[in-house]
């Protein structure tokens, strides 16, 4: 199978920009849900934590355990706790389902500034501080998320605001139960919308990884891509002109050519609808349809790149980085090349 090879010099250089950002190590919390976007969550938490990263987030409590050595704690965005672990922190995404939570977890609250996807009513925040501690559960953060940070609008600001405001109620009802609160809204883009940061913490995915993009009009920091994707040699021949290649033959070549048939297929994230028409960072064209399991290049390297940064696959299949990463299959080889 193809093999996803990492740069520490790309995530430390990553790492260092979003420091600097920030005001310090100790408000990062690193985002390795989905498998650190692909990239392989236990290998960038070491990274991370060698960095001096003390924070993570990822999706599910299965996430939590594989890498809860490496941190102080663990933010667990959507799922319910199976063990009580004093590192994991759960999301309460809404108060339909608080009696999910175990006694004695530790919770953090998410509110709905905005995005109107997950999260409490403002207006309910009291009643939800309530409803936490009835169920016997300790709130030790408050979160919000941003809708559209990366994007030259209001609503950035409208989010902001609202979040400060919320703080300070969140500040006065806590104290009824003595709760110590955390308090984080900004994701990668929202870190790079002001010069200050006024929270407790930030959770930063797809910076991280070097691929975020953000409107022209707005700061553009010089991240590098983390990730690149390369596929081995299966077999080579030489097309006749006029012959075609793969399902449905899609391709024709149209004088005598060499190709080479590559082990990375849509089942290994290889999304099938860059077929025919994709071309490598190094200018070799992606031949016909791709497979399961393997796709044809006009190459004969043994060892092809097929890309060096997700954001440009992304764009010949019409998506955006973060689902080409996500989608990149668990059973990869993952190496550091530096
Ligand atoms: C995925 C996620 C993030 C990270 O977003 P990026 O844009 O990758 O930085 C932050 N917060 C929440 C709640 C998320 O689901």
């Amino acid at each position: 199978m193809g093999t996803i090879k990492l740069s520490r010099e790309a995530l430390k250089n990553n790492l260092d920009i979003i420091t600097h950002q920030v005001g310090g190590k100790d408000k990062i919390a690193v985002v390795l849900k989905d498998n650190a976007y692909g990239h392989g969550a236990v290998l960038i938490a070491q990274a991370a934590r060698d960095y001096g990263i003390t924070h993570a987030v990822v999706r599910l409590e299965r996430e939590a355990l594989e890498i809860s050595e490496f941190f102080e704690d663990i933010l667990i965005l959507s799922d319910f706790p199976t063990v009580v672990n004093p590192k994991f922190h759960y999301v309460v995404n809404s108060l339909c389902y608080l009696k999910k939570f175990l006694k004695g977890t530790k919770v953090e609250l998410k509110m709905d500034t905005g995005m109107h996807r997950n999260g409490v009513r403002i207006d309910e925040l009291k009643k939800a501080f309530d409803a936490i501690a009835a169920q016997g559960l300790e709130c030790v953060g408050v979160m919000s998320h941003l809708k559209s940070a990366d994007t030259l609008s209001s609503e950035w600001f409208w989010q902001r605001y609202a979040f400060d405001t919320l703080k300070k109620d969140a500040l006065k009802f806590g104290q009824k139960y003595q709760w110590n609160l955390r308090f984080h809204l900004s994701n990668s883009a929202g870190i790079f919308r002001s010069s200050e940061c006024s929270d407790d913490m930030v959770r930063v995915g797809i910076a991280l990884y070097g691929c975020l993009q953000m409107d022209i009009s707005l700061p553009n920091p010089q991240l590098q891509s983390v990730l690149s994707l390369w596929g081995d040699k299966i077999s080579t021949r030489t097309l006749r002109a006029g012959e075609r290649v793969g399902y449905n033959g899609l391709y024709e070549a149209s004088y005598d050519e060499v190709v080479s048939t590559y082990d990375l297929g849509y089942a290994n994230g290889l999304d099938r609808l860059a077929s025919n028409h994709y071309v490598t960072p190094n200018g070799v064209a992606l031949l016909g349809r791709i497979s399961m399991d393997c796709a044809t290049f006009a190459s004969d390297e043994h060892e092809l790149l097929i890309f060096d940064n997700a954001n440009e696959y992304a764009k010949a299949v019409g998506t955006i980085g973060y689902e080409i990463l996500a989608c990149l299959d668990k059973d990869l080889k993952r190496e550091w090349v530096d």
